[in-house]
């Protein structure tokens, strides 16, 4: 299991960043303040207190976001620019933020409480997905010709214009790449509202691209809020021609439904309760090890997480006795101390909900076998909690809802066609895992689960190239880091000519 390498002391560009009294928000290359005047509060999860002051963005402080955009997307600076200068400056963003790395690594691990080796992890997925989308924009076929009797006929493809992406708090930094890097490398113009929690590296990103003059104005905004006032702005604003939404099944039902009435094309990617199916031919320590660290990566607070482990019924005494103490072993500290694998949940709320589905399930019958709890870190005031398993009914609460902590349910299964039935039995469909010996079994089962990924002897596995995405109540409209998602942002046209 990784612990953070780093010590608690920050980045002199770092503490003069989060110096600043008020952090505005990003608009037509310019910082601007909320029309009102409103500002919200950012706090350090593993300390309990405020790291920064945010402008908090109204309706229309957002359209005028929207409006540069717009007009900068128009303009054809970026978007007519020739695909391989556009490349350049995407690898020169991704070089520019691989030089700061620990600069980003300090304030992602700050404000969201993540260990810092797993923010330095996120920052280089960033990285990664500009540089992936930039290698894959040169090679898109922008000019199709069609073989057909009679016409002369192709279909052009170009950038849609305006886009508007909405992100969660867990992984801040990662997926506004995911979102930004495909975008902007088919020609788009993006606005981004990031999380209320976590709005600091996306202000950082922008403060890099300004000084170092990487993109026109307008091509990029980022516009923090709140998500009733700056979120829904940004859903409800129909100038987006493509709109993405990361988040709670909750909220992406209400973005869907704004974007619907303005029939603006909508991509969800949304919640999880993914399962490992685990069978009696595994070598039960690694694996009992591998899901044990996939459920305290991040605090648990991971969409695509295994946080349902079914274990074949033979071994499941064993490998629950085995996870009981590889779990107690779990070092839950500062996310920026050395030594720490886990470090907070991203508020007190979130330590509520975690605290409370234990309490829940447990009212419904089931069984704690690691009791879990608030935890107490000496000298920090922060969000911890401890790991914590729970066992019985997969009808429980706690086995059917997202619970987004370090929580995994078990249950045994009997054999193969009842191990595939559990793990499909949700309304969920994001990640789901097989652990066995037997490859072809593996495969098989891979196959048969109703999820945009199954794994195999491995969770979390995301490469790019490879799509990602959910389905059912974990999203719809395609995913991403795929050759699919750069298409999702370019506007296909078919032109004929009868011969
Ligand atoms: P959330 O839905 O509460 O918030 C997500 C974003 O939506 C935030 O920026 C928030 O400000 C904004 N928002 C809130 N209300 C809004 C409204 N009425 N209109 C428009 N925007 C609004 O989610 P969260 O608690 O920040 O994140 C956790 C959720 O995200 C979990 O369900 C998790 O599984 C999911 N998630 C999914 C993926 C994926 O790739 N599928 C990745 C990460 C997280």
């Amino acid at each position: 299991m990784s612990t953070t390498a780093a010590g608690p002391e920050l980045h002199t560009n770092v503490s003069a960043f989060l110096s600043q009294s008020l952090h505005k928000a990003y608009v037509n290359g310019q910082w601007v303040e909320a029309s009102t005047g409103a500002t919200f509060d950012v706090v350090d999860p593993g300390a309990g207190s405020r790291i920064a002051t945010v402008t908090s963005m109204q309706k229309e402080d957002v359209d005028a976001a929207v409006d540069a955009a717009d007009a900068a997307f128009n303009k054809g600076t970026w978007s007519k620019m020739p695909v391989n200068e556009r490349s350049a400056v995407l690898h020169r963003i991704a070089e520019a933020v691989e030089q700061r790395l620990p600069e980003f690594a300090q304030i992602e691990s700050l404000d969201c409480g993540k260990v810092y080796d797993q923010a330095v992890g996120d920052i280089q997925g960033l990285i990664n997905t500009f540089r992936y989308f930039a290698d894959l924009a040169q090679a898109v076929n922008y000019r199709n010709v069609l073989a057909v009797k009679g016409h002369e006929a192709w279909v052009a493809r170009h950038a849609w214009g305006p886009c508007g992406f909405i992100i969660p708090w867990n992984f801040p930094f990662l997926l506004a790449g995911w979102g930004l890097g495909p975008a902007l490398a088919a020609g788009n113009t993006c606005v981004l509202k990031p999380a209320e929690d976590t709005p600091l590296s996306a202000l950082y990103f922008c403060r890099m691209i300004q000084e170092l003059d990487l993109l026109p104005p307008g091509v990029l905004n980022v516009v923090p809020g709140e998500g009733e006032t700056a979120g829904a702005a940004v859903a409800a604003n129909p100038k987006f021609r493509r709109m993405s939404f990361t988040g709670s099944p909750e909220v992406g039902r209400l973005v869907a439904e704004v974007c619907g009435r303005n029939l603006v094309p909508v991509k969800l990617e949304l919640g999880g309760k993914g399962a490992a199916v685990v069978f009696e031919d595994v070598n039960i320590q690694e694996t009992a090890q591998k899901l044990v660290e996939a459920i305290t990566f991040h605090t648990g607070q991971v969409c695509c997480d295994a946080t349902r482990w079914l274990i074949q019924k033979d071994i499941y005494d064993n490998f629950v006795d085995e996870c009981i103490a590889k779990m107690k072993s779990v070092n839950v500290g500062y996310q920026m101390d050395e030594g720490t694998q886990m470090g907070p949940v991203v508020n007190q709320k979130q330590r509520e909900r975690v605290l409370g589905y234990l309490e829940k399930g447990v009212a419904e019958g089931a069984e704690l076998v690691l009791e879990g709890g608030a935890a107490s870190v000496t000298g920090r005031d922060g969000y911890f909690v401890k790991p914590a398993l729970i066992a019985g009914s997969l009808n429980n609460i706690a086995a059917r809802e997202e619970i987004f902590g370090p929580v995994a349910f078990l249950s045994p299964f009997e054999d193969e066609e009842e191990g595939v039935r559990l793990a499909n039995d949700t309304d969920y469909g994001l990640g789901n895992s097989v652990w066995s010996s037997d490859l072809s079994r593996c495969a098989r089962v891979a196959e048969s689960f109703e999820s945009g990924n199954g794994w195999i002897n491995a969770h979390n596995v995301i490469v790019h190239g490879v799509p990602y995405g959910g389905v059912g109540k974990s999203g719809m409209g395609g995913g991403v880091i795929s050759p699919e998602t750069l298409n999702d942002y370019l506007r296909p046209i078919s032109v004929v000519r009868p011969l």
